[in-house]
């Protein structure tokens, strides 16, 4: 186990321990307070994987707590359902939920999705307290049975924290598996650049759905011990309150690390306590004291101990091998055929086709607003194209999401590009590794990929890139995926004439293994000699195509682009 590990595995058991040691010692009262500390702990760790690990603002979280607590309530109440059996099924049920109310909701983007998800807490509001027969209405469940393991009943103060205690322990592991390694990477791929991800082969789909299930999963399991541990289930666990001080500890905790949940949940459930003195001006001070926090610690508590916690563990990769990235690349012919493309009344693209064969420097000009980043844009996926066709090789990647045409062999670089500026270049790179390759073939492959793009210091942080190392970045991203064709968005804009030079060279290199490349950009003394073919746009359409040296002579191009011919 690396260094950091091992000192994260240290401050978690640490965390997960202190509390509960703290709290037999005290007495009753702060046993039951620290009990439900533990309790919001398990819904804030769910939490953190949707709102923290994935940046998707949910406000459903409470809900799913609330759900998990009807759940054990109904079950043991009329149907006597052990414990386990019906905590279990806390977890099952609000995942199932999540499950199918992602189907419609997660398509939406931030606020809409923030909106969507405070809809549907609403309507489980709704529910719980107009269903009468079902969840006792406004007058809840009564007599849910305590928690009970091979026949002991766990009803004192001491049993219900240590119970609690395992199971945030418990789930402190499960969220550690599931962002462990490239998992973690990826998802801050997602959150921080996601057309990046998704043309780096990234199913933001995927990634979103399996986490907003598990968040709902960990709400459920908390909700569940909350009714096991007063014996009661109220509407109000499914009122926005809950969902308020669940967001309240992760803030306050921090968004990414399981230890912002324990921090969270523990102070945030004690000020109450401690403000109790305040009277009637409490929330006030309340109020005050989370403002306080928020400014003073934007990576909440969590943040503060940045230094000795390891989010993400940050590695030096064995110098490779090899330039060529290692990852098997098949040869494929690249067919853009009768790709049209309106935006309004722009014709972006108007019956373009275009063939890359493997090996070759399809060169792409045209003045600005010519359609050359939309083409790009439709056949990487991220626009759909009016009509036409995408094919790479046999495959027919028309009707294909963005990740499934990177994972098929389609990859591309950004005229801008946003990097994540909470990985290193490396771990940036790793995030785009396929999925197949183990850690240890993964880390090489990318430390390849770096170095073919020609970005020699990969373990600086991405912060203090220069551009030019950015655009290097984004060029070794777009090689993890083992493209067979690569689109490239003016990747030598602001570079100086010695970069330039570089990354020709870099590109050279790149065809000689087959890689087919179409090659966008403004400089001729940079294009004309690299290129094998090129291709003059000019509102939407193709005006000339051939040799680099006949293109540049062609009268429609120099009307539409050069103005004079180059020398
Ligand atoms: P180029 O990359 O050749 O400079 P673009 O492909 O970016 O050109 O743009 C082609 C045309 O399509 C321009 O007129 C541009 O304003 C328009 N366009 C591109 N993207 C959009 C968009 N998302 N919405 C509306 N119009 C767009
Ligand atoms: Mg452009």
């Amino acid at each position: 186990m690396k260094a950091g590990s091992l000192r994260n595995v240290g401050i978690m058991a640490a965390l997960l321990i202190a509390p509960v040691a703290f709290a037999l010692s005290a007495g009753g009262y702060e046993q039951r307070i620290m009990t439900l500390a533990g309790i919001y702990a398990i819904a804030v760790l769910g939490y953190q994987l949707i709102f923290g690990r994935l940046g998707a603002l949910s406000l459903a979280q409470g809900s799913f707590f609330g759900i998990g607590a009807y759940t054990t309530g109904l079950l043991g109440i009329h149907l006597d359902w052990a414990f386990p059996a019906s905590f279990l099924a806390s977890l099952i049920i609000p995942a199932a939920i999540a499950c199918i109310i992602a189907i419609p909701v997660l398509r939406l983007e931030s606020h809409y999705f923030a909106l969507a998800t405070l809809g549907i807490s609403q309507i489980a509001l709704l529910v719980g307290v107009n269903w009468t027969e079902g969840t006792g209405g406004a007058n809840g469940l009564y007599g849910v049975p305590p928690m009970r393991i091979l026949g002991t009943a766990l009803d004192s103060s001491e049993a219900m924290l240590v119970v609690v205690w395992c199971v945030l322990a418990s789930a402190v592991l499960a969220f550690s598996w599931l962002v462990k390694g490239r998992a973690a990477h990826r998802l801050t791929l997602l959150r921080e650049a996601p057309e990046a991800a998704v043309t780096a082969g990234i199913d933001i789909g995927a990634r979103r759905l399996s986490l907003f299930v598990a968040s709902a999963a960990f709400g459920g399991a908390a909700g569940a011990l909350q009714a096991h541990s007063i014996g009661v289930v109220s509407p109000a666990v499914l009122e926005f309150q809950v969902m308020v001080s669940i967001l309240a500890m992760t803030v306050i905790g921090g968004r990414g690390h399981p230890a912002g949940a324990i921090l969270g949940a523990v102070l945030l459930v004690h000020l109450p306590e401690w403000f109790r003195f305040l009277e009637a001006h409490y929330l006030v001070a309340y109020g005050a004291a989370l403002l306080v926090a928020v400014i003073v610690m934007p990576e909440g508590l969590a943040g503060l101990f940045r230094r000795w916690l390891v989010t993400q563990e940050r590695w030096a990769p064995e110098p490779p091998r090899t330039s060529k990235p290692e990852a098997p690349t098949t040869l494929a012919v690249l067919h853009l055929v009768g790709l049209c493309k309106r935006y309004g009344g722009v014709v972006a693209l108007d019956n373009v086709s275009i063939t890359v064969v493997p090996g070759e420097i399809l060169g792409l000009i045209g003045p600005n607003g010519s359609g050359k980043s939309t083409l790009i844009n439709v056949a990487s996926g991220l626009q759909t194209p009016d009509a036409g066709e995408i094919r790479l090789g046999n495959l027919d990647l028309t009707g294909m999401p963005a990740h499934g045409r990177a994972r098929a062999g389609l990859s591309r670089t950004f005229q801008t590009p946003v990097q994540a500026l909470g990985l290193s270049p490396l771990e940036s790179v790793l995030a785009a590794c396929p999925a197949g390759l183990d850690e240890r073939r993964a880390e090489r492959h990318a430390a390849a990929c770096l170095s073919a793009a020609g970005l020699t210091a990969p373990a600086v942080p991405t912060t203090s890139l220069s551009p030019a190392e950015a655009r290097r970045l984004d060029l070794a991203r777009a090689l993890a995926s083992g493209p067979a064709v690569l689109l490239l968005d003016e990747p030598a804009a602001g570079l100086t004439p010695a970069e330039r030079d570089d990354l020709a060279c870099c590109l050279k290199r790149l065809t000689d293994s087959g890689l087919g490349l179409l090659l966008v950009d403004h400089t001729m003394d940079f294009l004309l000699p690299l290129a094998d073919r090129v291709i003059c746009l000019a509102t939407g359409s193709v005006v000339a195509e051939g040799p680099p040296s006949m293109v540049a002579r062609d009268p429609a191009a120099i009307a539409a682009y050069f103005g004079e011919p180059p020398p």
